[in-house]
């Protein structure tokens, strides 16, 4: 298969967290017989230096017109003073607005060989944790009417069928090429919007017959999460339900380095990052970790392109990295191996298998 990838480098340790990726790529289509192209993009503050626009029209395009894009991380002390709409963040933003992704799927996911990194009971992460939320991410109360009037403010949460059916299909679809359980999370008991989004929920649940659906109260998540992680295999929620809930699932996990993560909407075409920033403090010093980005490949390998095996040859290749006993700075423990961000990268890649 062919496939054109466009790639943000970005600002900080992007660079060096993408090259290291990019690398586990070329070994993939190596080894399956792929052509993966790549367009360079620029994104972020290296945008703003060289055009002085986070993210310009050409460069939007460019990522528009691929089949996927591969983002490192964008930002940095250096921008910190130019005016709010010229931000780098302000070029994620608009890139996700140009996609048309309003999804956003977070795994969960601890390595046995780093469950001593996990703040939650040894009893508890032995169970075994990996799952992924489905968050929407383009509708609710963050884009609802917001309003202060005197001694009143108000926030609107608001969805529409089509708004809820179109993020559950992508719930579904998860669910279908995982274990096939979805949990839908809401709060159905007190908020109309929450019984909107359950009942079209369970109208979907017939089209997908293979998918075991259950439903949870947001506030119970939020205990089962910390209590019996185990449980969950794929969550869909609402914008600032998912917001919440996946920040206290990447938590759980213990290295904010090690998690990918996926922006879909409505075609193939997917945004796939780690979910950490640009990290200035460790930026040029072949120290910062690789594998949240990796992992983000391994994700479009599954969920953009159709591969399955090839996204299953890259994860066990991380889950022997692991076993051999090598750490990054930020995950490294009495008795390991430590080594930086390129060393990394290349022990990877010697571990990667077709299956
Ligand atoms: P950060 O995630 O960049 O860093 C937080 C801490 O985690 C730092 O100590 C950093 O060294 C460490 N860290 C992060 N990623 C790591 C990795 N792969 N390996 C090892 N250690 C890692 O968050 P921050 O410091 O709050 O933000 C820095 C910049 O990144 C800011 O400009 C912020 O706006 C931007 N940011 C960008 C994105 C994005 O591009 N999607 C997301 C969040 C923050």
């Amino acid at each position: 298969m062919v496939k054109n990838i466009a790639v943000i480098r970005g600002d900080g340790i992007g660079p060096e967290i993408v090259n290291e990726t990019l690398k586990v790529l070329d070994k993939v289509a190596e080894l399956y017989g792929h052509t993966f192209n790549y367009t360079d993009v620029d994104m972020g503050g290296c945008a703003i230096d060289k055009y002085g626009d986070p993210l310009p029209e050409s460069e939007l395009k460019k990522c528009v017109q691929s089949d996927s894009v591969l983002l490192g991380a964008v930002g940095g002390n250096k921008w910190n003073d130019v005016p709010g709409n010229m931000r780098p963040e302000k070029g994620l933003l608009r890139l996700r607005a140009g996609m048309g992704v309003y999804s956003n799927n977070r795994p969960a996911k601890i390595w046995p060989q780093l469950a001593d990194a996990s703040p939650l009971k040894k009893s508890i992460v032995e169970q075994g944790i990996d799952f992924i939320i489905v968050r929407e991410l383009i509708g609710g109360i963050y884009f609802g009417e917001h309003k202060t009037e005197g001694d009143t403010a108000t926030d609107v949460l608001k969805y529409n069928e089509t708004e809820i059916e179109r993020i559950g299909r992508i719930g579904f679809e998860t669910a279908q090429k995982r274990n096939k359980k979805l949990c839908s999370v809401e709060k159905s008991n007190v908020l109309d919007s929450s019984r909107l989004w359950k009942k079209i929920m369970h109208k979907l649940a017939e089209e997908y017959p293979d998918v075991e659906l259950s439903d949870m109260l947001v506030d119970n998540c939020a205990m089962q999460i910390v209590k019996n992680p185990a449980q969950f295999d794929v969550i869909v929620t609402e914008n600032m339900f998912g917001d919440i809930l996946s920040d206290e699932a990447s938590m759980i996990t213990g290295s904010i380095g090690m998690i990918p993560s996926s922006s879909l909407g409505a075609s193939s075409r997917g945004l796939y990052e780690p979910i950490h920033g640009s990290a200035p403090d460790i930026a040029g010093k072949d120290i910062a970790n690789p594998i949240g980005t990796i992992l983000s490949a391994a994700m479009m390998l599954r969920f953009s392109f159709d591969m399955p095996n090839e996204a299953d040859a890259v994860e066990n290749a991380v889950s022997a990295y692991l076993d051999a006993g090598y750490r990054t700075a930020d995950i490294m423990s009495e008795g390991m191996t430590r080594v930086g961000c390129k060393q990394c990268g290349a022990l990877i890649i010697e571990n990667i298998r077709k299956g």
